[in-house]
Order: C-alpha cells, then structure tokens, then sequence
C-alpha cells in the first residue's frame, strides 16, 4: 500500500481520464450540455471569474484571519504560544474522554489483566511525576495531571498506541506483548504522552479549520468539482506533513521524559525497531499512518538523546 492515498472519486461520463494520481483541472467549455452554468455573473464567463476570484480571496482572507489573526494560547507546560482550536483545558479534556469510549471498544475494551493494567498506569505516572517536579523548578504545571489515564487494550492483533487530547492514552496488548524492558513501555508512554502535553490533537483541528478554509477558496476559483477535488488534495498532503513534525516531536517528549524518570531513552530505538519488525519495515498500521517510518526516527532519536545527555547517556539507568 502507498503510504499517501487520496481517496479521489472516479470521474465519469466522457471526459478524457487523466493518468495522473489525481484529476488534472479541465477547461469547462461553456457551451457542453447539462452543465451547471456559472453561479455568478451569468453576464458573461470574464465577470463570473472576477467575482470567483473575489469570493475566494474573501474566504481565503477569511480562513486566514481566523488563525492567525487571534494571539497564540500559552501552553502552559512549555511556556510556548501556540494555535489552538480550544484554549480551555477542560474542553479539551472532555473531548478526549468522549472519544474515549469508541476507541477502547474498537480494540476489543480494556484488558482483562489486572497486574498489566496497572503495570502501564504506574510506568505512565512515574513519568508524569518525574515532569511535575522538573515543571515546579520552571514555576510551572501539567493542566492535564489529573485527567491522564492509562489504559492497556485487549487488541492483540494490531500493534498501535495512541493519545486523544486531555491524557487519555492507549496501548495495544499486540504492541505492549512484544516489549522486551520497562524503558522501552516508558519510551512508548512517554511519546504518548507528548502528544497530549503539546496539544497536538488540539492544534491538528486549528490547522484543520486553515486548510478547509482554503481549499474552498481554490475549490471556489476553480468553479468545478475537480478544483474542490484538487483543493482537498493540498490540504490532505499539508495536513499530512503536520503530522509528521508532530510524531517527531513526540519522540522528543519520549526521549525528555525517560531522562526524567530515570530510564534509559535507548530503548526508544528498541521500541522502533519492534516497530519496524511488526510491520515489515512499512511502518507501523492504522493511527501510526502518518507516523515517519522507524528507521528514519531512529537517526532522529539518536540526535535528540545527544542533545538530553550532552555528556552522554550515564549508566545505571533503567533499560
Ligand atoms: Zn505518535
């Protein structure tokens, strides 16, 4: 399977079928029978065009003024201003808690093994306490301490982790089985963790609400459907690339926090090489899609624990 697919549909009647990945835009002759005539300046094609391009630039103005146009919101475990489509914490914790309940019951609910269970919620808090005392020297806090929850699923079969937005974060028993130390559960928590932290599921839908914005503006100066098809494809692709840099710095998260806690951030680089194994050197499946693949996270995660130890990884750490 390519990792990028668009799920463009088929284009029909007589058209000549483009043989590239998407519909190349058409010249709409004006004259073909049982087209839609153009919505504005029924005058003429010239006038139509102008007051496209005016309603486009007026909605791409629009979606632009509504991202950046507001100040930035506080992250208030990193100090750093960033874009967000909610700025209290508490909404953003009862999002994650109504999402929860659909996710859990897709991987078969919560596992039945109680020790594992509590295994992984331990592991996880020993790294959130770990943050809480480095956070209290910067004279700042963790909004989100008290709603993390840890919960090991039942799914055997798809090896996966994931975060939803406020600290509800997920392993999968197929992933969780495979990992051979407790550093390597913390690296795994530790980057879900991060997720949660830099609000990434937050930011994703102010993001979201941008590239909407503007792929109506092109979907409205194409004035056809294939422009709109075209115009989804951009934003899929930027929404994409989002997503990387996010994955990337969750694995900074998961390096940071094992120093926290004590573990050896080494066993990041187990973890994808499970990772890498599972999958055939695809990448990890399902929400892991727009994960990078483990191989190039390895050399990133290399870097990253040189900058978290520039005296190099001391020993006794846990592996
Ligand atoms: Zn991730």
């Amino acid at each position: 399977m390519s990792p990028l697919q668009f799920p463009f549909p088929r284009s029909g009647g007589s058209r000549t079928q483009s043989r590239f990945p998407f519909p190349l835009p058409q010249r709409r002759p004006s004259s073909q029978p049982g087209q839609r005539r153009p919505v504005f300046g029924q005058s003429g094609v010239g006038s139509g065009l102008k007051m496209r391009l005016i309603l486009a630039l007026a909605i791409a103005a629009f979606a632009f003024l509504s991202y950046y146009g507001k100040p930035g919101d506080i992250n208030q475990v990193t100090g750093k201003s960033e874009r967000v489509a909610l700025t209290e914490e508490s909404q953003e914790i009862q999002l994650g808690l109504q999402a929860a309940p659909e996710m859990v019951g897709h991987h078969g609910g919560p596992s039945r093994s109680i020790a594992d269970q509590q295994r992984v919620q331990m592991i996880g808090f020993r790294l959130l306490d770990a943050l809480e005392k480095d956070l209290r020297v910067q004279n700042r806090s963790n909004p989100y301490y008290k709603s993390f929850q840890f919960t090991l699923l039942a799914d055997r079969r798809s090896v996966n982790a994931f975060a939803l937005p406020g600290g509800q974060v997920f392993i999968t028993h197929a992933l969780y089985d495979q990992l051979e130390t407790e550093g390597q559960l913390a690296g795994v928590l530790g980057h879900e963790i991060g997720h949660v932290l830099a609000r990434h599921g937050n930011k994703r839908m102010a993001k979201q609400g941008l590239f909407q914005g503007l792929a109506g503006a092109v979907g409205v100066l194409g004035g056809d459907q294939r422009s709109a098809q075209m115009a989804q494809m951009v934003s899929s692709v930027l929404s994409m690339k989002y997503g990387r840099e996010h994955e990337l710095e969750s694995d900074q998260w998961g390096v940071r926090l094992c120093r926290f806690g004590g573990y050896d951030p080494r066993a990041m680089i187990g973890v994808m090489e499970i990772l890498d194994r599972a999958t055939g050197g695809q990448g990890p499946p399902e929400f892991f899609s727009t994960h990078p693949k483990p191989a190039n996270r390895v050399e990133y995660i290399k870097k990253v624990i040189a900058e978290e130890f520039p005296n190099g990884v001391p020993p006794g750490l846990r592996p």
